[in-house]
């Protein structure tokens, strides 16, 4: 069947929920650089599958066109829960 959903990434940012793909980066600082200075969010891992929400902005796929999208930097997933404790 066809999926060109990626894989769910290893984790997220609590505070600007910023997709972290590499497994590696679990428990690291997340420094997305943020209008208002580098993010001082970690990177948690992911959970459950419900902890993701597909892009709405590229429907999942990661690129809008030939651009990679910015609004999940690639990764076709947002964190659907952000700012959890
Ligand atoms: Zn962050
Ligand atoms: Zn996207």
């Amino acid at each position: 069947m066809p999926n060109e959903q990626p894989a769910l990434p290893a984790g997220g940012c609590a505070v600007c929920g910023r997709a972290a793909l590499a497994p590696q980066l679990i428990g690291t600082r997340c420094a997305n650089p943020l209008p208002l200075g580098p993010c001082t969010g970690q990177y948690r891992p992911t959970v459950a599958p419900t902890d993701w929400v597909a892009c709405q902005t590229c429907l999942g796929k990661g690129a809008v066109g030939s651009q990679r999208c910015n609004h999940c930097e690639g990764s076709g997933w947002n964190y659907a829960r952000p700012q959890f404790p």
